[in-house]
């Protein structure tokens, strides 16, 4: 089994059991953020979450949504210093500390017991406590920076920023990848076998006219379900405006390939737009979003 195979498994559950809106800050994430069904489990987000009666606090089996509880360090080491076999005094001592996660070390001075504690399991040498919460903040689009720098405010021992990212580029990006993949596989499988009535529009980095990426988003109007999300970079094409029309062609080659058919296609008056429709897919009716021509009355 790989260590990344592993670390897939555990988070891909926690992916598929988030819930989604747009996130912003990282265009390869819009479709994905739209398109996935559920509730986004809270308790794994927030360190210290409360547990209900029926939450085994002592489940030896630790997963993202195992309660998460906030100790003070007084408070710890009040339990720590008491030796579990004969009730004496143990010297506690912090054996390292990784983020969020914390090992002690304690010997008692009556029975010379000595023992070993963590706050969270290991996977293959990482805490999952500090992997649990670079997903929570990258899955429930927190900003990162913001986030931990709130934690270090109240002294909530956490993973670095560089750890942060770390995570997110090692495992975490590559499972949202995965999931997104067979969720919209999935998805245009159900939509394969229906006429789609979609909605389509472009948004961009910067703008104006100077925008670098664009990227071409196409829902379908009925389910409000994204079936098509794609990228351009204004080099590929003529200039900045040219990006929104390339970004509907890609879309609709995209979706064809799979399989699904396009009845109806409401987008804003973009120009570029308007012209191809007529010249190059006048098979589909082309409609307007009310919310545009009201905007521009
Ligand atoms: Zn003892």
């Amino acid at each position: 089994m790989t260590t990344l195979g592993e670390y897939r498994k555990v988070l891909k559950i926690f992916v598929i059991s988030s819930t989604l809106s747009v996130i912003c800050c990282d265009w390869l994430l819009v479709a994905y953020w739209n398109s996935v069904i559920g509730q986004f489990r809270m308790e794994l987000i927030v360190f210290g979450s409360l547990y209900s009666a029926h939450d085994n606090l002592y489940s030896s089996s630790t997963s993202y949504n195992t309660p998460k509880i906030i100790v003070e360090s007084d408070q710890l080491m009040e339990l720590l210093s008491v030796c579990p076999m004969c009730a004496g005094h143990s010297s506690v001592e912090l054996s390292s500390r990784h983020g969020a996660y914390l090992k002690f070390s304690s010997t008692c001075t009556t029975c010379q017991h000595f023992r070993l504690w963590e706050n969270s399991p290991m996977k293959n040498k990482t805490p999952l406590i500090n992997l649990f919460m670079s997903a929570g903040i990258l899955f429930s689009r927190c900003l990162p920076t913001k986030t931990l720098r709130f934690l270090q405010m109240i002294s909530v021992k956490s993973p670095s920023p560089a750890t942060y990212f770390h995570y997110q580029k090692k495992f975490l990006h590559g499972v949202i990848r995965e999931v997104y993949s067979s969720d919209m596989k999935a998805l245009l499988k159900t939509l394969s076998t229906q006429e789609l009535r979609v909605s389509g529009d472009g948004r961009f980095d910067t703008p104006g006219h100077s925008a670098t990426f664009g990227v071409y988003t196409m829902m379908d109007s009925d389910t409000s379900k994204i079936i098509s999300t794609e990228l351009v970079k204004s080099t590929e094409v003529s200039s900045s405006p040219a990006m929104e029309l390339e970004g509907l062609k890609r879309c609709r080659s995209s979706l064809s390939q799979k399989n699904v058919t396009i009845v109806e296609l409401t987008t804003d008056r973009h120009a570029h737009i308007t012209k191809w429709m007529r010249e190059h897919w006048s098979e589909v009716q082309h409609t307007y979003d009310l919310w545009h021509i009201s905007k521009s009355e």
